[in-house]
């Protein structure tokens, strides 16, 4: 099932046209969403990803509504939902048409967690590492980069995950120029060593991820260390668990890496998998 919720406060069919030819978020890319997992009805880390959408927007210098009226229009389009399972809420936000009156275009799209998203969090997934050509240093240097925002410029994460299944593999992990590792294009990787998670820093120019964070506070209640700061790809390697993390894939254990096996994970996929479920039972 899909379903679309227009700001108007109406709820629209995702397979009529609605965007105008000549919007900046088609033609150029310009602008930001957010995409959302609904468990039970519930959005989970909701505020976390409007505020990050904020964040976004403001890294853009684009006007898009406050929180409270994306939370309307999360509650508007759940309270239209019919389905059973899971449901992703894609929050979108573009500059608006080139020609028009300045007022930006957005919307939510809520569609079903489609079947092999959810037998990948089970499965696992092999892997591989990219190259994703900048170095840390310079997302702080370069602001205009817009490192570390969520906008619809995502063609080169879209091209890596081509690239991965043209290869065979399910995932990318991006490495950057000075051989650390940064994110997947849609995804948070997190290290687990010990009873201790790493994941590397968002000032390293990728997106703070709000299922990362999530994880972290579970696991910290259980006794897990955590630790934020960089990881080389020879970590992925000397791993006792490499994870996948996004709001949508969820907690995705690695169980191949460039063509290699890595340790069996399972385990700790499973303990750390329930620590993240918890946080919303
Ligand atoms: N990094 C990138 C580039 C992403 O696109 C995403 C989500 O799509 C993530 C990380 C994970 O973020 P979250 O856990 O908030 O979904």
């Amino acid at each position: 099932m899909r379903l679309l919720a227009l700001f108007d406060g109406t709820i629209a069919d995702p397979e009529a046209p609605h965007i105008r030819v000549d919007d900046l978020g088609l033609t150029r890319g310009d602008g930001v969403f957010e995409s959302v997992l609904v468990v039970d009805g519930r959005p989970r880390e909701l505020g976390p990803h409007l505020e990050r959408m904020q964040r976004s927007a403001r890294m853009l210098e684009l006007a898009i509504p406050p929180v409270a009226e994306w939370e309307r229009l999360v509650a508007a389009v759940l309270a239209a939902w019919t389905a059973p399972g899971e449901v992703a809420v894609k929050l979108v936000c573009t500059r608006g048409p080139e020609y028009g009156d300045g007022s930006p275009t957005a919307y939510a799209l809520a569609f079903t967690v489609e079947p092999h998203t959810i037998e990948r969090r089970l499965r696992g997934a092999s892997a591989i590492v990219l190259d994703r050509g900048f170095d840390p240093e310079i997302s702080e240097r370069a602001p205009w980069l817009l490192l570390g925002a969520k906008t619809l410029s995502y063609a080169v994460n879209m091209a890596a995950t081509r690239h991965a299944s043209a290869v065979g593999a399910d995932e990318v992990i991006f490495r950057a120029a000075d051989g650390s590792v940064l994110e997947g294009p849609t995804s948070t990787v997190v290290v687990a060593r010990g009873r201790t998670l790493r994941t590397p820093p968002a000032s390293s120019g990728i997106l703070p991820g709000t299922t990362q964070a999530a994880l972290f506070r579970a696991a910290e209640r259980a006794g897990w260390a955590t630790k934020v700061e960089p990881v080389l790809v020879s970590d992925l390697t000397a791993a006792d668990g490499v994870f996948l993390v996004s709001s949508v894939r969820k907690v995705v254990r690695v169980h191949t890496l460039d063509g290699a096996a890595l340790p069996d994970a399972s385990a700790t996929w499973s303990e750390l998998n329930a620590l993240y479920e918890a946080e919303y039972s």
